[in-house]
């Protein structure tokens, strides 16, 4: 029932910023590579996000396929370039449902994971679920490349929003993941989640109830746009949000398409670039922030996806 009801917003698709424009309902799909119902790969307690978001129990992360960035970089490359044909569709009744599973076993919280696509669907299952129990905090976690109008559905939904600013620079972000657009879109899109959330709040448990996480995944040599990225965010919202710079980068051999990496992100990220960024961030007084071991990269913080 649920489901006919956000059918119109795949028809002529501009969920996302690449606004493609396509009907999703007839079988075509555009950049994300999804058709009109969500596929989730995977949905299991996952205890390598940052602390306030996993504890002690693991955060309910549940992984859909597909995404509108794509970046050639991507940790999670199996599941984010389209159908893999192992996962399966949910209605919204199934979505909420699976989100009351993960709360039942535990999770502190609800982690939706590049679900950008499918708001509509993310949107009306999460109402339905908070009709029928579900008290943890839902999380948002996003590359950062939203349409403010799609943010705008999720008003009141989404407690903690969880997204990446990935790079200021145009050029890196067109040639990684064609998007030259990228900052100014993560710009606005971060302001109206800040808007939705405000001030991040931590419960008495020491887990997060509300508010924003921004990631920055360093890349190899690009030490000067951290920098820049960092300079962004502490300016716009200073302590009020957790800034999460990641280490994990690792550059890996494509297994299923015919391209390599550029050949700047076929190496790891050059000695002494992680600790320069982590002391720029506390020069610019930035308290609230999560940092990794100096080498923080590999396989072994990344989910295990069916493949
Ligand atoms: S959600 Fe997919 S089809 Fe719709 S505009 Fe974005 S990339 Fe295109």
């Amino acid at each position: 029932m649920h489901d006919d009801f956000i059918t119109s917003d795949y028809e002529n698709c501009i969920i996302c910023p690449r606004k493609c424009g396509v009907d999703r309902t007839s079988g075509k799909v555009g950049f994300c590579g999804m058709g009109d119902k969500p596929v989730v790969n995977l949905a299991m307690l996952h205890h390598g996000e940052e602390p306030v978001i996993s504890g002690s129990n693991g955060s309910g992360a549940v992984f859909f396929e597909g995404c509108s960035l794509k970046c050639v970089f991507c940790q999670n490359f199996d599941v984010s370039r389209g159908p893999t044909g192992k996962g399966r569709e949910y209605s919204v009744e199934e979505l909420s449902e699976l989100y009351l599973s993960l709360q039942e076993k535990g999770a502190h919280n609800i982690n939706l994971v590049t679900a950008g696509h499918f708001v509509p669907h993310v949107a009306a299952s999460v109402k339905l679920a908070k009709a029928n129990g579900l008290n943890v905090p839902v999380v948002y976690n996003c590359g950062g490349y939203e349409s403010v109008e799609a943010l705008k559905k999720l008003q009141g939904l989404i407690d903690v929003y969880m997204p990446d600013m990935k790079f200021c620079s145009p050029s890196l972000a067109a040639k990684t993941c064609m998007a030259k657009d990228y900052f100014d879109i993560c710009c606005k899109a971060l302001d109206e989640m800040y808007r939705q959330t405000g001030p991040f709040v931590l419960g008495e448990d020491g887990l997060m109830k509300r508010g924003m996480i921004v990631r920055h995944l360093m890349l190899p040599g690009q030490l000067f746009d951290t920098k820049k990225v960092l300079d962004y965010l502490c300016g716009r919202f200073g302590n009020n949000i957790y800034i999460s710079l990641m280490n994990q980068y690792t550059p890996f051999e494509y297994k299923y398409e015919a391209m390599k990496l550029p050949e700047f992100l076929q190496r790891k990220l050059p000695q002494g670039h992680y600790a320069a960024a982590a002391e720029y961030l506390d020069l610019l007084g930035q308290d609230n922030a999560f940092v990794q071991d100096e080498d923080a990269s590999g396989d072994e913080l990344l989910p295990d996806f069916k493949t």
